[in-house]
């Protein structure tokens, strides 16, 4: 025999696709050609699966082999489809019986020595396999817990070629995945630490209760980072769905710790104000990797000094935040990631970022206007609450006797506020208040009556509040009436949500 076929996925995105990999060897100058739109990584292959094959004692056939790498069409990037190739060609030559491989998956980057060497993205692979009908994979070993979480797919491991050749012949088995680590993967940080800060609290609370972005002004020390990157703690865990497509993505990304567990936290990503575009929204070689705003999918973006920013690199967040995915242009094809984050921006209230905010700093009006006038605009619109924190006092700090109340007491809340929202707005498939259009807030039945509206009807008159905003602050007053427990928005909670949207709260000394 001297062809045999073996099926492998291939990644573009997240999106999986089967591959199969054929081997054809005739006689003729021994050579091996590699078609089927490889890219370098996978030119590469030839001499790593060559490597591979001597060094784990088979011999090389030394005839002319052609390896195809099928759809021609679909672009192919990275070392997984090694494992796949070595095993056709072996059973192209006649080395292997082909059929224990038949309808069998195979994932793998082979190393020189033979090893079987773990690839990225092996759980969205593994997921695609599973969609396709495919019931049985064969990964590495280290990938094997994360393939586990794929429900109706068998998963075996090899930690070297010799192994699965081993295995083919029928003189040796395959490796099992090892078992599930004990305990689950500590929390993060609570927000049982951070004291005082009633209001930014506060604030949090109601981003997470209604997916609000949220904005946070203040000085150096003054908690803006402690505040959010506990913003997740009260998030609700995520579903099966959404728990798939984050940890598929940390899969691509290579993030995945080794457990090989279904992420259920929100993630948290928190790019440098100097980040690449690339690092940010995605990117580099070949179809482009995931970057910060789609590894934050599901869970919270954090961008610290965000007037810092180069203003190419807001402008480009600017789309995705808006349709919930990235979209990668390149000349070997287009990869879509999903981006759907919850957005917090950070500020100092002025360039010089003197500790002492408003007393110390020597920073004139206008520099400070202008200064947070970069964030204005594109950013800025689609932040629903901004809020002022401000360093507590010694007084306060002494005086905060009673223990701040821990994240799992608020995530309690933040979830019955969810889950009335969710029941509310079933008929139209949005689970935040965040996502319902606000054409569908102005009409019956949701419209509110106009006593309750008058203070936004007043700035709207006065040319202080644009139309988007008055959408955006209704939505919010939802979000506190929900909190509450309240079936429909006051005029007080008009009045807070106004107060939220216009960055008039401010935390209370005393
Ligand atoms: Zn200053």
């Amino acid at each position: 025999m001297s062809y045999a076929r073996v099926l492998c996925v291939g990644l573009v995105g997240v999106a999986g696709h089967l591959v199969e990999v054929e081997a054809d060897l005739s006689t003729g100058l021994p050579a091996v050609v590699l078609t089927g739109l490889p890219d370098t990584a996978l030119n590469e292959a030839r001499d790593r699966v060559r490597a591979a094959v001597v060094n784990s004692g088979r011999e090389w056939p030394n005839r002319r082999i052609t390896v195809n790498l099928l759809p021609a069409a679909l672009p192919k990037h990275g070392s997984g489809f090694d494992l796949a190739i070595a095993a056709a060609l072996l059973a192209g030559a006649g080395e292997l019986p082909s059929a224990p491989l038949d309808g069998v998956v195979l994932l793998g980057e082979l190393g020189l020595d033979g090893a079987v060497r773990p690839v990225r993205g092996v759980l969205p692979m593994v997921a695609a396999a599973a969609r396709a009908g495919i019931t049985r994979v064969v990964v590495p070993l280290d990938n094997a817990r994360e393939a586990t979480v794929v429900p109706g797919v068998t998963v075996r491991a090899v930690d070297s070629l010799q192994r699965l050749v081993e295995y083919v012949r029928g003189t040796g088995p395959l490796l099992d995945p090892p078992p599930a680590p004990p305990a689950p993967p500590p929390a993060g940080p609570d927000l049982a630490d951070v004291a005082g800060q009633l209001i930014a609290r506060y604030a949090l609370e109601i981003a997470a209760a209604g997916g609000h972005h949220l904005a946070l002004f203040g000085p150096p020390g003054a908690g803006k980072t402690m505040l959010a990157e506990r913003l997740p703690s009260i998030l609700p865990e995520l579903d099966d769905e959404a728990a798939l497509e984050v940890t598929a993505l940390q899969s691509i990304a290579g993030l995945l710790p080794p457990d090989g567990r279904l992420v259920r936290r929100p993630p948290f990503q928190a790019p440098h104000h100097s980040a690449s575009l690339a690092a940010l929204v995605g990117g580099g070689t070949g179809l482009g990797r995931p970057g910060a705003l789609s590894l934050a999918h599901r869970g919270v973006l954090f961008l610290d000094e965000v007037p810092e920013m180069a203003r190419a690199t807001l402008q480009a967040l600017r789309q995705p935040l808006e349709s919930g995915r990235v979209v990668l242009s390149r000349a070997r094809g287009t990869t879509e990631y999903p981006a759907r984050a919850q957005l917090v921006v950070a500020a100092n209230p002025c360039p010089c970022a003197s500790p002492a905010g408003d007393h110390a700093c020597g920073c004139s009006p206008a520099v400070r206007r202008r200064y947070l006038g970069r964030l204005s605009g594109p950013l800025l619109d689609r932040v629903d609450i901004k809020i002022t924190v401000l360093p507590l006092t010694a007084v306060q700090l002494m005086g905060a006797s009673e223990p701040a109340e821990p994240s799992a007491a608020v995530a309690a809340r933040v979830a019955r506020a969810r889950s009335a929202a969710a029941a509310r707005w079933s008929a139209g498939g949005w689970r935040v208040n965040a996502e319902v259009p606000g054409p569908h807030l102005r009409r019956p039945p949701w419209r509110l009556p106009v006593r309750d509206t008058r203070i936004l009807h007043q700035a709207l008159d006065r040319g202080t509040l644009s139309a988007r905003g008055f959408d955006r602050i209704l939505r919010l007053a939802w979000t506190i009436c929900d909190l509450d427990g309240r079936d429909r928005p006051n005029a007080g909670d008009v009045g807070e949500a106004y107060q939220l949207r216009m960055g008039e709260l401010l935390e209370r000394t005393a």
